[in-house]
């Protein structure tokens, strides 16, 4: 058996990207489906990014998705770096700048865009599998899926690739022959884990140890997010919560581990470190967005927030197409796309370079980190131009 339907913007992915492209363009009165391969219930769990830009916090107020935010996410001024023993270097992320991040986890983000969605009527298929696109180059592309057995047809105007890193729309895209996969791995990974403790500090601390990165994040006053840099070998098997917390203790030393308070796991994995750019962002009526298109380490806190610019510009793109007819801004997308995604790039390169114990590293490599440290540590100038990347101000 097999059904046909029709929509105007066929939505391959519901993470952060596919539904907040979803609910500005329902905002906008313009019709979607969102198609996921996962269940709702898996989508709701992951536990991923937690720092939101300034801008993103802007967006998502604009479009009605701050109340929550507002009341339980924690706006941060500044967070520290630290080198082996120098003391800590806080970046006044407000002092340089006049603004700050708010600590919000994409879990809480995600659970904001489900329920908007579901409250909107807007249909989202979960569990779609053998999800496939077509005919993207010309004027009528679809979208096809089998759900409980049953193959379903999607045609659409456009189609948007919001299906992450391992998603079926940027491999479509390749088969074209026109798109570039620009990309640097990392020989290490991050361990992290999640439990229901109070923070070591109520700022993040990113920290190059001379046995590698450490990162003390949180999602809440009362829950925690910690990260070990691990080698892309380990397995989370090998690390007990016991073990976790005595090598962060090692690492963070005495007196600042004298504030760690420890507690079982809720979650705790192993995520490789990347850096991926596909060019062009855009074939016929095929749009990539979010990790579909690009992935950074997570050292700049930026993949989330990269998604949620990918949105900003091609929402109101499609916005203007159909308001105005005009299709100059979609297919002005990926140039603008790409410009910020590069910055970003470069960022998170940076800030994976200077935090991370590299293997092979000499004596000199290890010299020009430290000295690299200081640099920042005496300029003014510098620390504003990381406070602005970090902070996402590329324009
Ligand atoms: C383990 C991990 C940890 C991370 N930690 C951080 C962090 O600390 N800070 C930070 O800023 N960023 C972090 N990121 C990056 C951040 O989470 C992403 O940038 C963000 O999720 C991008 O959103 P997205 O919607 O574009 O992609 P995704 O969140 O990957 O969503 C893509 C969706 O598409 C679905 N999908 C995939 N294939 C198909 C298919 N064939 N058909 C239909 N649906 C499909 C997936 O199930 C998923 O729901 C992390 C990412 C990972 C994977």
């Amino acid at each position: 058996m097999q059904t046909s339907r029709s929509t105007q913007v066929a939505i391959v992915g519901a993470g952060p990207s596919g539904l907040l492209l979803g609910h500005v363009l329902g905002l906008a009165g313009i019709d979607t489906v969102v198609i996921e391969r996962q269940s709702a219930d898996h989508v709701a769990a992951r536990i991923r990014a937690g720092v939101l830009e300034d801008a993103t916090v802007s967006f998502l107020n604009e479009i009605g998705l701050g109340t929550r935010m507002q009341a339980e996410g924690l706006p941060h001024d500044g967070f520290s770096l630290i080198y082996e023993d120098t003391p800590p270097l806080r970046i006044d992320l407000k002092g340089l700048t006049g603004r700050s991040v708010m600590v919000y986890g994409q879990t809480e983000v995600t659970r904001d865009l489900m329920q908007a969605r579901k409250a909107s009527g807007a249909p989202t298929v979960y569990e779609a599998s053998s999800v496939a696109i077509h005919d993207f180059e010309s004027a009528t592309p679809s979208v096809s899926y089998s759900l409980d057995g049953v193959s379903h047809q999607l045609h659409a105007d456009f189609v948007i690739g919001c299906d992450g890193y391992h998603g079926v729309c940027r491999a479509a895209a390749k088969a074209t022959g026109r798109l570039h996969e620009i990309e640097r791995t990392y020989p290490f990974g991050w361990l992290g884990l999640l439990a229901d403790v109070p923070p070591v500090s109520h700022e993040l601390i990113y920290a190059n140890h001379a046995d590698g990165f450490y990162l003390c994040s949180m999602r809440s006053p009362t829950r925690s997010r910690y990260y070990l840099q691990c080698s892309l070998e380990d397995r989370v098997e090998n690390w007990s919560d016991d073990r976790f917390w005595a090598e962060l203790a090692r690492r963070l030393g005495p007196d600042r581990a004298s504030a760690l308070s420890t507690g079982p796991s809720l979650e705790k994995s192993i995520a490789p470190l990347r850096s991926f750019v596909a060019e062009p962002l855009q074939f016929g009526r095929l749009f990539l967005a979010g990790d579909a298109g690009h992935i950074v380490p997570p050292t700049g806190a930026k993949g989330l927030n990269l998604a949620v610019a990918d949105i900003r510009v091609l929402s109101e793109a499609l916005i203007t197409f159909y308001t105005k007819g005009s299709e100059d801004r979609l297919n002005g997308y990926s140039e603008l796309a790409l410009a910020r995604i590069w910055k970003a790039e470069r960022f998170s390169w940076w800030m994976t370079s200077l935090l991370h114990k590299f293997d092979g590293q000499t004596l000199f490599d290890r010299r020009i980190q430290a000295a690299e440290f200081n640099t920042l540590a005496s300029s003014h100038a510098l620390q504003t131009a990381l406070a602005e990347a970090y902070l996402g101000i590329f324009d």
